[in-house]
Parts: structure tokens; sequence; C-alpha cells
């Protein structure tokens, strides 16, 4: 029988003998007031003898009783049982997760929904100059006061990390990452990437000195190639098309250094001290559109330009020339006899576009990811054929992310290829219309 109805049963119980001694002794609402303050006051008793062992501190044994209160103690303390052992495997699991991450090489600090410091580890400490006995409770950008730091935390885009230098150490630059977790809490992780950061600049500075060694010797080899092809004597007569061949040769390293220069510049040089300038645009790709027509004037291609001439935007001349230039110089190479390159200039609500459309070879799908790798060639031979460094996408590439700009690629093969400048809304000069009132 359940709890329930073996407790009706003892009520029913109660009420007929209180109801059979009543009549008896014709005290019949007596004997039921009796009754019925008698099975208040047991009632009344077992809920004291409950709040009573609730309160009690530590584990505690569920007090004895009868009917229906002998299951509500056994049920209540069965669950405090169960909350008990479920509290002790959270805090294992706690314990478990902060020995660990304490033992972490990286630096990690356990952030609440404002921000503020919960919990860091010993990296940390070391790593980010955090003292758990005075900053756990305060606001993290009041302690990482670097400007790009606190852009970071405040634009709450997480996507990337961020690089800045240690706040403990100068020399020591840390990758930071903040990953949301949970119910609006932040995991911040920071890494030493002091080692890889040499290791680039190295590599930077590596490319640039050979560079710079190779320009001289080549500019003079390159030279006597040219005297020596303009030479008319008799003994350089059978030399003629292997000196052609060198001239042709030399002249192409001398593109690889100079691009390979130029591609160290854009590294090296910091983008966000860069002072844009005021640009014509359209003025700088009527300039190119006339190159181009001279480079592809054997090809007898038509060049389009479709321009809006009132479009000027924020940036720098040398560096646009640049990357409009190759994306432009590219479409006339990789296209076909009469085939066309149309260059536009627009603006829409997602910002100003440079595109290029040519109707040429095009590029298979699989290589489109990888054009703007240093040295990526489709077809290495073709591109050697035509003057090709293997560099121009590359250059393209920082030269757009140095102006915050994206690079958009579509291509079908035999069907010709559009490459797609955008240039951020906030990189438009926008014209200042005079209204003349009549
Ligand atoms: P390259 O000096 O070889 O042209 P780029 O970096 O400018 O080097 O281009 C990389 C590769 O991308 C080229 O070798 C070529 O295979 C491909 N490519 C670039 N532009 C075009 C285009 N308009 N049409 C077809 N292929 C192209």
């Amino acid at each position: 029988m359940s709890p329930w109805n073996k407790e009706i049963w003892r009520l029913i119980w109660l009420t007929s003998l209180a109801l059979i001694i009543g009549f008896i002794s014709d005290y019949t609402l007596i004997c039921l007031l009796i009754v019925s303050i008698g099975y208040i006051i047991w009632h009344f008793n077992n809920i004291k003898r409950l709040e009573k062992r609730l309160n009690k501190p530590g584990k505690t044994y569920p007090p004895q009783g009868s009917g229906i209160w002998a299951d509500i103690f056994e049920r209540i303390f069965q669950l405090q049982k169960q909350n008990r052992s479920r509290k002790k495997k959270l805090a294992t699991y706690i314990t478990r997760f902060r020995e660990s991450t304490a033992a972490m090489p990286d630096a990690t600090v356990v952030l609440n929904r404002y921000d503020q410091i919960e919990w860091i580890n010993k990296a940390a400490q070391k790593a980010l100059g955090l003292q758990p006995a005075k900053d756990i409770g305060l606001h993290l950008s009041n302690l990482i006061r670097h400007p790009g730091f606190i852009r970071y935390i405040s634009l709450k885009n997480y996507s990337s990390p961020i690089e800045l230098p240690s706040p403990a150490n100068e020399l020591q630059t840390l990758s930071i990452r903040i990953i949301p977790y949970g119910q609006d809490q932040r995991l911040l992780i920071a890494r030493d990437v002091t080692r890889l950061k040499q290791l680039e600049q190295m590599r930077r500075d590596f490319i640039s000195n050979i560079s710079h060694e190779l320009r001289t010797p080549l500019t003079v080899i390159h030279g006597y190639l040219e005297s020596m092809q303009d030479e008319t004597g008799e003994s350089l007569q059978d030399w003629q098309e292997n000196i052609k061949m060198m001239r042709r040769q030399s002249s192409r390293m001398q593109h690889i250094v100079d691009d390979l220069l130029m591609l160290s510049r854009l590294e090296n040089e910091d983008s966000k001290q860069m002072a844009h300038e005021a640009i014509a645009v359209p003025n700088l790709l009527h300039i190119i559109k006339d190159e181009a027509a001279i480079l592809g004037a054997k090809k007898q291609q038509s060049i389009i330009l479709e321009c809006d001439d009132e479009l000027t935007m924020l940036g720098t001349q040398s560096e646009l020339y640049s990357c409009f230039s190759n994306l432009v110089f590219n479409a006339v190479r990789y296209t076909p006899t009469e085939g066309s390159v149309t260059m536009r200039w627009y603006q829409d609500q997602n910002g100003a576009h440079f595109e290029v459309q040519d109707t040429g070879i095009g590029i298979p799908p699989q290589h489109i990811p990888r054009l703007t790798e240093r040295f990526f060639r489709v077809d290495v031979g073709r591109s050697r054929d035509i003057g090709g460094t293997g560099l121009g996408l590359a250059i393209v590439k920082h030269i757009l992310e140095r102006h915050n700009a994206s690079l958009d690629i579509t291509s079908k093969v035999n069907h010709g290829s559009t490459f797609r400048c955008r240039f951020p809304t906030e990189s438009i000069i926008q014209q200042q219309k005079t209204v003349i009132k009549a």
C-alpha cells in the first residue's frame, strides 16, 4: 500500500475511534476535537524534527518516523545523499581542472561576464604580471593597459588571437586568445610566441638582405649583357642568341628581386603608422588602362574601363598602383588573343570595389585558395614564359591587408576570371555636393 493510502486509512481509523468513543460517552464533538488536535500535534512535531535535522551541520541520519513521515524523511535524506555525492564529484572535477590548468605552460585566466578576473594560473602570474591576492575580482582591462588589447576586449570579436608585448616583460611577445564558454564565462589563454616572432623576423631579414645583395651584381650583369648585345663587332656575332637569352633571364631575376624587396618592405612597415592620402583612383586606372593596352597590343585585346569618376579613396598611391596593375597585367597576360579585359571601379553599400574581369584561361577551383602564396603558379612553365615571378598576387594580398581590404576570386577554366578588391566604406572620401539655391 502506498504511504498516502496508509495515511488516509490512519485518519479514517482515528476519526472512527473518536466517533465511537464520542457516541458512547455522548461527547462526540470533544472527542473529534481531541483526535484532530492530537493529529495536528503529531504532524507539527514531525516537521520540527525534520527542520532540526536539516539545520544540523555535517552528515546526518534521517529521524525515525511513522506513517507518511517515515517516507518523507527517507526521501529527503536520499536526495541529500545524492546531492552530497554530486557535489563531491563536482569538487573533484574542479580540483582536477584547476590542477591541470595550473600546470599548463600557457597563461590561463578565467573571466566572468563583466571581464573581471575569477582565477589565474601560475603561468599567468609570470607572463601577465597578475597576482591572485590583489587582482582577483578586478577588471582585466585595468591590469592590461595595451590599447590593442583594450580594443580587442571591448569589440568582443574573439575569432582570432591578438599579439602584444607582455605587460610583465616588454621583450616577450604574447599571443592572446579569449574563448567564451559556459554561461557568459570567458577563458583567456596567452602563449609566448617570442621565439616564433624572432624566427619570422629572421626569415624576413634574410630575404630582404639577400635581395639587396643580389640587386647590384644583377644590375651590373644586366648592363654588360645589354652593351654586349649592342656590340656589332664580329667576335660576338655567334653569341648574340645566347646573350639575348642571358639578358632575358637576368631581367627575370631582377623582377624577382624587385618583387621580393617590395614584399619585405610591405611586411616590415607597420601599416598602422601609414599615412593614407586621398587617391584619385579613376586617374590611376586610366594610366593602368593605357599601359595594359600597350602590354596586350600584340594580342588585339579590348581593354575596357567602367569607372565612377567621382569615387576617390584614402590609401597609398604607389601601393594601390602596384596592386591594381598586378591584377590588370595578369588578366592581359593570361587572356589569349582577341579576348577582353574589363576594369570596374564602383561603390555600393559594402564599400568601394575594384574589379578585373577577363575572358582568359581561367583557374581550376582547387588552385584558387593558394593563388596568393609566394611563388605559387598554376602552370609554372607558362608563368615563366610570360615573365611572371609568382609573387604578384602575394604583393596584392599584402597591399589589400594594409588597406583593410579583401580579395575575392571567381574563375571558370577556359571562360575567364574575376578578381575583386573590396575596400571598406570608411576608406571612401565622400564628395561634398554643393546645393545652389535658385
Ligand atoms: P605570376 O607572376 O606567375 O603571374 P602571380 O602571383 O601574379 O604570379 O599569379 C599567380 C598565379 O595565378 C599565376 O601564375 C597564374 O597561374 C594565376 N593567375 C593569376 N592571374 C590570373 C588570371 N587573370 N587568369 C588566370 N590565371 C591567373
